[in-house]
């Protein structure tokens, strides 16, 4: 009585969340997503979900990122627009966050490649001081800088999205990992209720948590444990929540789309040899079956 059980994501499911593509739609109909990341030592992450949104129908995407890596992501960047702020000792200084940053933004991701750094709270907080309800993307370090501030998340105007793989949930419920795994469903389901925010708790059968629903996605495979791989995922949401899809919805067809290439990357690449960049590619040949 009043048990929750989580459903199955399913192709049907994902389907029906796919957001449409107007005929006439230009590149403002299909939104701009944001993605804000990168460190010294983490320059690949922050371009997965750049490139990953862009080639899951977002209409633009900005990356931004702290000034000191330019270099390197500009030279591996083909498709985002990139923005620099302030660095200091390889991480974002903090500085440098202002309204001008999200105009014209309809989804936010935070944290992909980000790392941890004094003054990281402080630079979450004001990123989401000076969004407008455009729906919110919290990944990776992102979320050791939200731990103490779940509160402002609660009280946010717009969707939250966080998505922590097992470690990441451990550190944020101050849990072990063992603990994490052996309840994910009910770990998940009491952190979306208490917080009220939108979970993805990532891993093998990733569990999709909304303050009143869960899901349960049976698809993917080891090929997607690798580095890089979450920071794929979380330029797919982007992406989706960009185009208009609700939280939910957008959850829902970002993890079936992801782990799903992934299955699709390993009959071609093996287990042993799919990267982040293959899980990307996959993703067409999945989404010209979705659409
Ligand atoms: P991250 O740890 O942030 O790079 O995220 C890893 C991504 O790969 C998540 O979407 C996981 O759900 C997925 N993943 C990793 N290992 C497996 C596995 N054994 N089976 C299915 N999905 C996996
Ligand atoms: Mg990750």
């Amino acid at each position: 009585i009043g048990m929750k059980l989580p459903e199955l994501v399913t192709e049907q499911l994902a389907v029906q969340a796919l957001p449409g593509r107007p005929e006439f739609g230009h590149k403002g109909t299909f939104g701009h997503a944001l993605v804000i990341g990168g460190s010294r030592p983490f320059v690949g992450a922050p371009l997965y979900s750049a490139h990953a949104a862009y080639k899951t129908g977002a209409g633009l995407v900005t990356l931004a990122i702290p000034e000191g890596i330019y270099p390197a992501v500009a030279g591996q960047n083909q498709l985002a627009l990139l923005r620099t702020l302030p660095e200091a000792d390889g991480h974002f200084s903090g500085a440098g966050v202002e309204a001008e940053l999200f105009e014209k933004v309809n989804a936010v991701a935070i944290g992909p490649g980000l790392g941890r750094f004094d003054g990281g709270e402080a630079f979450i907080e004001e990123i989401i001081r000076q969004l407008d309800g455009q729906p919110i993307i919290i990944d990776a370090d992102g979320l050791h800088h939200v731990k103490g501030r779940l509160g402002l998340l609660a009280r946010y105007d717009g969707p939250v999205i966080l998505t922590p793989h097992p470690g990441e949930m451990a550190n944020l419920t101050d849990r072990t990992v063992a603990d994490i795994e052996a309840d994910r469903v009910g770990v998940a389901k009491d952190f979306a209720e208490k917080y009220q925010v939108n979970l993805v708790l990532k891993g093998h059968r990733t569990i999709i948590a909304t303050p009143e629903r869960l899901w349960v996605n049976p698809h993917g495979n080891d090929a997607l444990a690798k580095g890089g791989s979450g920071d794929v995922l979380t330029g797919m949401i982007a992406a989706f929540l960009a185009q208009g899809a609700e939280a939910a919805e957008a959850m829902q067809t970002a993890v079936y789309l992801h782990a799903t290439a992934g299955e699709r990357a390993a009959c071609t690449h093996s287990h042993y040899g799919v990267t982040p960049g293959d899980v990307i590619e996959a993703a067409k040949g999945i989404l010209k079956e979705m659409e």
